[in-house]
């Protein structure tokens, strides 16, 4: 209590003094701004009309903190998503206790279940606000109206052809080529149920993969998958991640799946960090920490609680091998959890450990070879198959001058990692030869402007023969 008080981990915003105030929790902050901003009672910089108190450690309760800020007001709102309302129930035996008369709401005004959205979050606001402090709204813009805005003929246009983007992996995720590899299985063997979990890995339930039928609390998709552990033509497929599996997983997941002889696959995303929520490193991460023990393996875990069929797959992006495994899984003879371990660094934590120490070695004046990824605009008949089985931000499409050609061609931009995935996705499902593979060297050496002098008049020789062997009609 010492600690959370002493540090400020528990926050305040907006005036000191007020009738009303509201309380939330840490990760309900950013949408309570958002309604507030809506009724015009905060702006963009977080300063707000109304004192709030942000629970970032929501237990232990820090009593003081809660009747200092109650103290002296008419009433108090508890933001608190889920039910039943634990933390409001606290803090009216708090009060209670100390004859507080300030009035406490939350689930009486907002919704019992379901998500705290902005929009919800401002439909509660209004009604407490209108309850006790009504002057306040006196001053609330009307809420932006899209209306002339999407209805606009250009705006129109725009959106038939413009692809609609859902969330997605990031770009050169190596969670990506996993579930291309299940799309690929699922082409050959069928759909299966597909247990999801908390993690970057439940994007897989939007386009384009739209894999996933349920998806439970973190570390939790085995266990939810074991209710499928009944005889029947096809066995489940459960996805955690690094995370998850060192949360609860181990235990409730793989351990009752080996004890229960669970009859399904686990697919164990390992990609070195708890991503999802920034990177933090877990027990299985590879980095040497010196405040923590890492480099803990998750294959040598489940071996350890009694798993015996185990893969580990060391990189993810060898959508042939991953395919395969997942097949082999899927089909294999032997009883009890198929558990494989997909192991790849998250590209987003990746990028932001090497950008730096490659900047600096360019600087440095060392050979530095970065990969970037294309499409052959010649090659590529624009079916944007490859899209489908990728959904890549950095894989779009691109007009060409080719009257032959009435579809776009797949194009890649700039923000290519180079993680490679577009071009094994389209060997792995026998798609088409239009990927290559371009090393963008710096600080060359001599060796390497001779290659590239040679090279380039290989090509020119090999394109001027082409060029005078082809037809060309008259005007
Ligand atoms: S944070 Fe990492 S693991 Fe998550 S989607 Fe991005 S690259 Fe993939
Ligand atoms: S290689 Fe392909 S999949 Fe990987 S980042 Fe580049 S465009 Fe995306």
């Amino acid at each position: 209590m010492k600690f959370v008080k002493d540090r400020k981990l528990n926050e305040f915003f907006g005036p000191s003094e007020g009738e009303i105030g509201i309380i939330t929790l840490g990760g309900h902050y950013n949408g309570v701004m958002r309604g507030l901003q809506q009724l015009g009672l905060a702006d963009v910089y977080g300063n707000s009309s109304i004192p709030i108190y942000v629970m970032n450690v929501a237990y232990p309760t820090v009593d003081e903190e809660v009747v200092d800020f109650c103290l002296g007001k008419k009433a108090v709102i508890m933001i608190e998503e889920g039910a039943p309302e634990y933390v409001e129930q606290t803090l009216h035996t708090l009060m209670r206790r100390r004859d507080i008369q300030t009035k406490l709401h939350g689930k009486d005004i907002l919704p019992l279940g379901g998500e705290y959205t902005a929009p919800v979050m401002m439909k509660g606001l209004k009604s407490f606000i209108e309850m006790y402090d009504r002057k306040l709204l006196g001053n609330q813009p009307p809420v932006p109206d899209p209306t002339p805005i999407l209805s606009d003929p250009k705006v129109k246009a725009l959106a038939e052809v413009v692809p609609a983007r859902p969330a997605g992996f990031c770009t050169g995720c190596p969670e990506r080529p996993i579930f291309a590899a299940m799309k690929l299985v699922e082409k050959e063997l069928g759909e299966h149920h597909v247990s999801a979990d908390i993690g970057c890995h439940l994007f897989s339930i939007l386009p384009p993969f739209n894999i996933g039928g349920t998806t439970m609390g973190y570390g939790l998709g085995p266990a939810s998958a074991s209710a499928f552990n009944v005889t029947a033509d096809k066995r489940s497929i459960s996805v955690m991640g690094d995370g998850g599996f060192w949360h609860n997983g181990l235990a409730t997941s793989v351990g009752n799946a080996v004890f229960n002889k669970q009859d399904g696959v686990i697919l164990v995303v390992d990609n070195y960090y708890s991503a999802a929520t920034g990177g933090q490193d877990i027990l299985s991460s590879r980095a040497i920490n010196p405040n923590r023990k890492t480099n803990n393996s998750i294959v040598d875990a489940v071996k350890g609680i009694g798993a015996t069929w185990v893969r580990q797959i060391d990189r993810t992006y060898d959508v042939a091998k991953m395919r395969d495994t997942l097949k082999e899984a899927l089909t294999t003879d032997e009883k009890g959890p198929k558990i494989i371990v997909a192991s790849s660094e998250c590209m987003l934590n990746k990028q932001r450990r090497i950008k730096p120490q490659f900047a600096k070695a360019v600087k440095d004046g060392k050979r530095m070879v970065k990969e970037r990824f294309g499409v052959d605009e010649d090659v590529c008949t624009g079916d944007h198959a490859c899209i489908r089985l990728s959904g890549c931000p950095s894989l779009s499409v691109k007009h060409t001058d080719d009257p032959l050609k009435d579809d776009p061609v797949a194009a890649i931009d700039n923000s290519c990692v180079g993680c490679g995935n577009c071009g094994e996705v389209s060997e792995a499902a026998v798609l088409c030869p239009s990927f290559y593979r371009a090393d963008v060297i710096h600080n060359p050496t001599s060796w390497d402007r001779f290659a590239s002098r040679l090279r380039n008049r290989v090509i020119g020789w090999l394109q001027a023969r082409r060029s005078a062997g082809r037809i060309v009609f008259a005007d």
